[in-house]
């Protein structure tokens, strides 16, 4: 049964930053008749089958649809005066006529499946020059095949969960969408995105760094760092990520921000449960406070503890955990120079105290382990700098985790999945 419909159609003066077509003068609308006739051959009435036969229906339904609409859009931009684009050969945006509205086909995906087009080709009446126009009227780069918001989708679905798992979902719903495409897409979409500072939330963050299980790559060599910001109005955005050496440098995640830290007006006040002899490089180029994550140092005590072989609830586990606990605890901020120079004081030597017996016990690694820590431990406190000094990146490991140790990675594929799975959850990407 012919069905008849008529579509009207809108479009709006594209923005510079939409790209492509330009700035336009005016609102730009076309109305188009459409009429399709499709035959459909039915065996039963029930829910399944019509669906069956829909989506057998729809990439026809569908390729029809791009291609009126399109040769409506050409008809009107051939009937205006300037044309939103012009001659690649001679610039001349004026003067053209119609060479084909039926050209080579080509084809896009869609979120549905793939469409082949016949591409429209206008001449330039100027130089005789022929060119198409299907993707400049799309909003699409010339030969690009995937458009971004296609791209945008398959990588943000690629991100959130397995390949195997997205190409699954796809198919449920009538996309056939290989895992490849999925994959090129998050790397692409991976790695166009890129993460920095943000002048107008807060000088505050925390850096971590973490193992990340990639295959071919041994569980401790390479590690994921992390640079998070703290935002206004609550929450945290991640403003840097890289993949690099364990322990290795920090200086390539922090050299791109360099210019924002001094932006700041206040030093910016960075957390961190690790050695912050890896923040050296920044010395003499941006003032920042370091603070060791207090949350992490009883943790932590316990680690070194058990390296010394100290026995777990045995007196003296009890009496330096017990004691970190308490050293570790900062009520929220009293605003009283005195009080905190007094509070600061009495810290600071309990956290002798608890070395020195450690010294005697040749309790070694928790020595050195709070040796190293006690230069930063009090920052904060220490500059009136009233808030958490403790771990949220935390949390955003746990996310990158659950995605990264899916599958088989390199670290590029692994940097690019984490970086659109964490824009996603951080920093409001989405598709
Ligand atoms: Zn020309």
């Amino acid at each position: 049964m012919p069905s008849t419909m008529v579509i009207v159609l809108l479009r709006t003066t594209k923005t510079k930053e939409e790209g492509i077509m330009g700035e336009l003068p005016r609102e730009r609308s076309i109305t188009l008749d459409f009429e399709s006739q499709f035959r459909v051959t039915l065996t039963s009435s029930d829910f399944a089958a019509i669906m069956k036969a829909f989506l057998l229906l729809l990439p026809q339904f569908l390729e029809d649809f791009f291609q009126k609409v399109l040769v409506g859009f050409a008809e009107y931009e051939l009937s205006l005066p300037q044309k939103s684009f012009s001659c690649t050969c001679c610039g001349n945006d004026r003067d053209f006529v119609w060479k084909t509205r039926h050209g080579k086909a080509t084809v896009i995906l869609t979120w549905f499946r793939w469409l082949t087009l016949q591409q429209l080709q206008v001449l330039c009446k100027r130089c005789g020059h022929k060119q198409y126009i299907t993707r400049t009227l799309l909003g699409m780069e010339p030969r690009q095949r995937v458009p971004e918001a296609t791209r945008r989708k398959l990588a943000l679905m690629g991100a959130l969960t397995s390949y195997r798992v997205s190409a699954k979902i796809g198919q449920m719903f009538g996309w056939a969408v290989d895992k490849m495409t999925i994959w090129q897409s998050v790397q692409r979409v991976g790695r166009q995105l890129e993460f920095l500072l943000d002048e107008k939330e807060e000088p505050r963050g925390e850096a971590d760094g973490t193992g990340i299980g990639i295959t071919g790559i041994a569980k401790r060599g390479k590690e994921l760092k992390v640079l998070v910001q703290y935002k206004k109005g609550g929450g945290i955005r991640v403003a840097g990520l890289d993949i690099g050496p364990y322990n290795g440098s920090w200086q390539k995640l922090f050299r791109k921000n360099l210019a924002i830290f001094k932006k700041f007006t206040r030093p910016f006040l960075l957390v961190t449960d690790g050695d912050t002899a890896i923040f050296d490089g920044l010395k003499g180029k941006v003032k920042i406070l370091t603070q060791r994550c207090l949350w992490h140092i009883p943790y932590q005590g316990k680690y070194v503890l058990w390296q010394d072989k100290v026995a777990r609830k045995s007196a003296d586990w009890l009496h330096v955990l017990a004691e970190l606990m308490e050293i570790c605890a900062i009520r929220s901020l009293v605003d009283c120079p005195e009080t905190i120079r007094a509070m600061l004081e009495s810290k600071r030597r309990r956290l002798d105290q608890v070395i020195e017996f450690c010294r005697q016990k040749s309790y070694s690694h928790t020595v050195s382990y709070l040796e190293n820590a006690r230069a930063d431990m009090f920052t904060a406190l220490e500059n009136r700098l009233a808030g958490k000094t403790t771990s949220r990146v935390e949390r955003v490991m746990r996310t990158v985790n659950m995605r990264v140790n899916v599958s088989k990675w390199s670290m590029e594929g692994a940097l690019n999945v984490t970086k659109v799975r964490l824009a996603y959850y951080y920093n409001g990407f989405d598709a």
